[in-house]
């Protein structure tokens, strides 16, 4: 194993957020690559929204996408000794405080600060809003303090590289002397991210772009702590249509992973889109936007990420816009050509919620089952589809779409005696199969003086319930004749109950 090591680290929060996969898809994507160590660890210390339940969310949906790891779940909970013993140890070398001011107090300066004209107020020096000699007589009295970082201010700007926006100066005066530690003792989220992070030796820190302000504070406590400074990669944020961050409040379930599992997508589709927020695969030239997980894998690269945000085009009121159409699309690509051995373990579930699943599909049916999912799914845009649009072919419970009856059915009343019609024929045939039913089809045609056309269109809605699908003719062999033949016998009752 190389030494390269990344990590993903969630705050659980209720949700799995869109982009927080992609922040793990590109932490996990960056180890692979590099034969590498990747960590998950969640960032559990926000006790009323870090419950299991949250958790398990996170975990379920990591294992959904095949994103799995090698070493974690950490929790950051277990890890808060760790990170108190760290503040004691900048407390000890000087490189932090405690402080005494009172929050309101400090308040009350940045207030004071931004009435005289400057509005950037920063917590700068042990003194710079209570004396030291009232900090000690609180001291003295047992008063609460918070453990503060002592910014180093005379030593030049901080200075960083981050492997996607280049690199960064930032005026240490423009750094508040932040907290480490609560009035509690408990530590924040920029001390205890660090000490995590030293804990397990990440040596790139892979995250959103909404980290960038924190990280000349998180350089400061490597360098105050005497650690090695990680690489870091920032992200680009992924942006809704009206160009907000995303987020569930605002727009909905199109931003939880948990959503595009449950409305059929396949992991691997899901991989493939969200790899393309904020990157591209492709190679010079290339157009192509699906890309295998090896592919994935072997092209990642940091310094090839955009700097700008990442679009994500939906409308959460509209229910085929519901997601990304690039989604859709790679969706339905993945949903058509992954190999039935790959599909099936994903589509299963989908069949057996829906109640078509049989177990001789597994058995007796199990080359008619698969020979009808590649006729049907070659139309399909999710997983869903298949019990939906495809029900009529796996069961014989299946409903008849009012529109396609009207348009393909009771347009043509003459089709209530043909179908039936029909149907005999085609139990007499002595052979069954696309072309002999449609031979049979177009025979009658021709003597009842009615289009072949509407024999073909009511063929497939008395025998789908559909008006879309694929050929008439191969939809029969697939349905097989017995359905067929029924289904055709049972038009005019269909006919007569919409058209009641
Ligand atoms: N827990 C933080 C979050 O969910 C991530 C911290 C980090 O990656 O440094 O935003």
């Amino acid at each position: 194993m190389s030494s390269s090591r990344t990590r993903f680290a969630p705050s659980p929060t209720g949700y799995f957020h869109v982009g927080g996969a992609r922040t793990a898809l590109f932490s996990w994507l960056y180890a692979r690559q590099h034969g590498g160590t990747f960590v998950l660890r969640l960032e559990d210390t926000d006790r009323e929204r870090s419950t299991q339940a949250s958790i398990d969310i996170i975990l379920e949906g990591m294992s959904w996408l095949g994103l799995d790891w090698d070493e974690g779940p950490i929790y950051q909970s277990q890890n808060l000794p760790d990170h108190v013993a760290k503040a004691a140890q900048l407390l000890a070398t000087g490189a932090a405080y405690r402080c005494y001011a009172t929050p309101a107090e400090s308040g009350a300066a940045r207030e004071a600060a931004k009435a005289a004209g400057n509005p950037s107020w920063k917590y700068t020096g042990p003194d710079c809003v209570i004396a030291l000699d009232e900090q000690a007589r609180r001291a003295a009295q047992g008063a609460p303090s918070v453990v503060r970082f002592r910014v180093p201010r005379s030593t030049g700007p901080v200075q960083f590289r981050d492997l996607v926006y280049g690199d960064q100066a930032i005026d240490p005066n423009e750094l508040d002397d932040f907290v480490l530690l609560r009035t509690d003792g408990s530590p924040l989220y920029m001390l205890s991210v660090v000490c995590d992070d030293l804990l397990s030796q990440i040596s790139h820190v892979i995250r959103g772009q909404d980290h960038l302000s924190n990280t000349p504070k998180q350089v400061l406590l490597y360098q105050a702590l005497g650690a090695p400074v990680p690489q870091f990669a920032h992200l680009p944020l992924i942006m809704a249509a009206g160009g907000e961050k995303m987020s569930k409040r605002k727009h909905g379930d199109a931003v939880s992973v948990t959503t595009y599992r449950d409305r059929g997508v396949l992991p691997a589709a899901m991989v493939n889109f969200i790899a393309l927020l904020g990157w591209s695969p492709a190679s010079e030239g290339e157009t192509r936007e699906i890309f295998t997980r090896a592919e994935l894998i072997e092209r990642f690269n940091l310094e090839r990420i955009n700097r700008s945000n990442a679009k994500f085009t939906f409308d959460q009121h509209d229910a085929r816009k519901w997601t990304d159409p690039k989604a859709q699309a790679i969706n339905a690509e993945y949903v058509r050509t992954t190999p039935l051995d790959e599909l099936l373990p994903h589509l299963r579930p989908v069949l057996l919620a829906a109640g078509l699943w049989q177990d001789e599909f597994d058995g007796a049916q199990r080359d008619w089952f698969r020979a009808t999912l590649e006729l049907i799914r070659e139309r399909f845009w999710t997983l869903l589809d298949f019990a939906d649009q495809g029900r009529a072919y796996l069961s014989d419970e299946f409903p008849y779409d009012p529109k396609a009856v009207q348009k393909n059915l009771l347009k043509e009343p003459r089709l209530a005696a043909l179908l039936p019609q029909l149907a005999d024929r085609v139990a007499g045939l002595t052979a069954y199969s696309a072309d002999t039913v449609e031979e049979a089809l177009r025979a009658l045609a021709e003597e009842s003086g009615v289009g072949a056309g509407a024999l073909i269109n009511g063929l497939r809605t008395a025998v789908t319930g559909q008006a879309v699908g694929p050929g008439a003719f191969v939809l029969c062999e697939a349905v097989g004749r017995e359905r067929v033949v029924a289904r055709l016998r049972g038009a005019p009752a269909v006919m007569a109950s919409a058209g009641a």
